[in-house]
């Protein structure tokens, strides 16, 4: 699969195993790219080769923890042995759960901030010189709550808050090299870690569509979609940037909640606005 906006590229998907990440590696790989997926089981991993090669591009899987430095070093420089470059790096992978944070363990705390936040660091530290040399892009997959704070996921919200900083911070700093930083911030969609966490727990599905105000979850598509445009040539003057892809869910549909309120308030609009 030659053609396509990044064929002769290379692209490291971290958490290419599952959700997000598999769907940004599909899609880069569908466009031309050689696509590394990593993660820290191997299993999924092979799941997201094999359906790549099934639609005729072309990945590779390495086992890597991204809290471990040295693990992530090595990648890169095996990443770069198997394909000669680097492109463009997508810090997607993440753990999370839902918990009060007077409940939450300094070690829960600490885990997501080390994958999220740490592994985000050493990813991008050392994609720096081929990224240099690609004039390359990193896009990293935050969370709108990095601005809003998200109750019951205190963890989170610090690690992503610290990875948007850091979005800014190289944006700024790395421009001189031409690299471009980039963040996605995507809101609401079924995948392997909310299906977990998320979805699980009762009515959060039927009462979250109601504070989308695009009316729906998203899908994967619409991540990867938005992924590819930042990362290719179309974006070249988009640099620090944090894009939310989420149905303006973040919005909440404003102090009035207006969307649940709308038939009420239109009737009643013609006498209040006599005032
Ligand atoms: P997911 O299905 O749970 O995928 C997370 C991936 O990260 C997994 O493939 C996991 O693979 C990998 N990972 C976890 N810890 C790792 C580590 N230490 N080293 C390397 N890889 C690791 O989650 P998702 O929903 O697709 O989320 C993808 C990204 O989107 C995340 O950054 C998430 O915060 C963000 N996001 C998602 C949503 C949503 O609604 N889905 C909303 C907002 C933001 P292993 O377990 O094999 O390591």
């Amino acid at each position: 699969m030659n053609a396509g906006r990044y064929a002769g590229k290379t692209v490291w998907v971290t958490g290419g195993g599952s959700g997000l990440g598999r769907a940004m590696a599909q899609a880069f790989a569908k466009e031309g790219a050689a696509v590394c997926a990593i993660g820290r089981r191997k299993e999924p991993l092979d799941e997201t080769v094999a359906l790549i090669e099934s639609a005729g591009g072309s990945a590779f899987g390495i086992a890597c923890d991204v809290r471990d430095p040295e693990r992530v070093e090595a990648t890169a420089r095996e990443i770069v042995a198997r394909t000669g470059r680097l492109d463009v790096l997508v810090n997607n992978a993440a753990g999370n759960f839902v918990a009060p944070s007077e409940k939450l363990s300094p070690n829960g705390f600490k885990s997501v901030v080390d994958i999220v936040l740490n592994g985000t660091f050493h990813c991008t530290r050392y994609a720096f010189d081929e990224l240099r040399k690609a004039r390359g892009a990193v896009l990293n997959i935050i969370a709108t709550y990095a601005w809003s704070g998200e109750p019951g996921a205190l963890h989170s919200a610090c690690a992503k808050a610290g990875v948007l900083a850091m979005t800014r911070t190289l944006a700024a700093e790395w421009g001189q090299f031409g690299i471009r930083v980039n963040a996605i911030a995507p809101g609401p969609i079924h995948t392997e870690g909310t299906d977990k966490n998320l979805w699980s727990i009762a009515d959060v599905e039927a009462t979250v569509v109601k504070q989308v105000p695009l009316g729906r979850l998203g899908e994967t598509g619409d991540v990867s979609r938005a992924a590819l445009w930042l990362c290719s040539d179309e974006a070249n003057w988009v640099s620090g940037a944090a894009l939310p892809v989420d149905g303006a869910h973040w919005l909440h549909g404003g102090t009035l909640n207006f969307r649940a309120a709308y038939d009420a308030y239109a009737g009643a609009a013609p006498e209040a606005q006599k005032q």
